[in-house]
């Protein structure tokens, strides 16, 4: 595609075979831009020059109009399109399914043996080779709902500091569930105290955000939703200390009770919705809650399903769209380049979808 190519020359040529994003220094770049897609605009600028001082841009312009520091490095991208760095809204760096015998049905061994893809050293390794095809697909920051332990901090650290290569990342450390399922990538949470508790202790261990899996199963029309993995008081006891600490809460709710219970819980965020009901939709518009689909994911788990997962999906995210919901890009695990394409599968115009990508729209 003559967009990425277009990233990742200007990746390259920013010196990213070095220092990684955000340890650049101050010095200055200028990028001349063919045709510049802003991430806000629905047509694309011609002939455009962007500064970029240290981490920062500081202008951007109709060449002629912009003035160009003394000493800039210059980047000639005249023939190309150039985009903002991409946000990946719901990310897991730490899902290790493409690895054989290490899928998300594979069970975890009670006894994790060193050398093997569930070792959290191993699953760390794997989770830094998931960065960097991140960032050279351009994506310059990832929001990590939960690694089920603190490599993530780790690997956000590490990214931070210029020793490795991959996005600006948020992470949630380990996720919060009711004992209704396994602890994979979870810790589970069964009491309003106990909750409080993981709370303060994730927030301790590094984590930027709190994320709970409210949903108790994949939505189900047939055999019923499923309750929620915790209560209402739960939900609202770490919801509210997360708040009370300053920092946001991520709820996966996939349909029926999870999702208006945690909307009246006050997360501030509803991720993976299947299937979403007009009065819940508008609850949250009212409330400025920020959404996330994760549609290509859900295409491809919607075949092993006996009802059209696939199509409640599409159709949650069409009413989400109408509704003026802010809606993230995300993927619910790595290879964001499938989640742009079932944007324009389903007939997204394609800048939205490319505005979807370079903000919460
Ligand atoms: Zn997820």
């Amino acid at each position: 595609m003559k967009r990425q190519s277009a990233i990742g020359v200007a990746l390259l040529a920013l010196g990213l075979g070095e220092p990684w994003l955000g340890a650049q220094g101050q010095r200055s770049v200028v990028i001349r831009a063919g045709q510049l897609f802003d991430g806000k605009s629905d047509r694309l600028l011609s002939d455009q020059v962007i500064v970029i001082q240290g981490d920062r841009i500081a202008e951007v312009g109709p060449a002629g109009s912009v003035k160009i520091p003394a000493g800039a490095q210059e980047i000639d991208l005249r023939g190309g399109t150039v985009l903002p760095g991409l946000i990946e809204g719901h990310n897991h760096m730490f899902k290790v399914g493409d690895h054989p015998g290490a899928g998300a049905d594979a069970s975890v061994p009670l006894v994790i043996e060193p050398g093997t893809p569930f070792s959290t050293a191993y699953s760390t390794i794997l989770a830094s080779i998931n960065a960097r095809l991140d960032l050279e697909s351009g994506f310059t920051t990832a929001r990590d709902l939960s690694s089920g332990g603190t490599a993530d901090v780790d690997l956000r650290n590490a990214i931070n500091e210029g020793l490795i290569p991959g996005p600006r990342m948020r992470v949630a450390t380990e996720g919060l569930r009711g004992s209704i399922a396994g602890p994979r990538y979870f810790h589970l949470v069964d009491s309003p105290s106990e909750g409080r508790k993981q709370v303060r202790i994730q927030l301790k261990n590094g984590a930027d955000f709190i994320k709970i899996y409210a949903a108790g199963i994949r939505a189900n029309p047939d055999i019923g939703y499923g309750a929620p993995t915790m209560t209402l008081e739960e939900e609202q006891a770490i919801v509210d200390e997360a708040h009370r600490q300053g920092v946001r809460v991520a709820c996966t709710a996939h349909a029926g009770v999870a999702v208006r219970q945690s909307i009246e819980a006050g997360c501030d965020s509803l991720e993976l919705v299947t299937d979403i009901d007009a009065e819940s939709i508008r609850m949250v518009a009212d409330r400025g809650i920020f959404m996330t689909f994760g549609l290509t994911i859900t295409k491809i788990q919607a075949k092993s399903q006996n009802f059209p997962m696939a199509e409640l999906s599409k159709a949650s995210f069409q009413r989400a769209l109408r509704a003026g919901v802010k809606i993230a890009f995300s993927v619910n695990a790595t290879g964001a380049q499938g989640e742009l394409r079932r944007l324009l599968e389903i007939r997204v115009p394609e800048l939205i979808a490319y505005q979807n990508a370079t903000y919460a729209r």
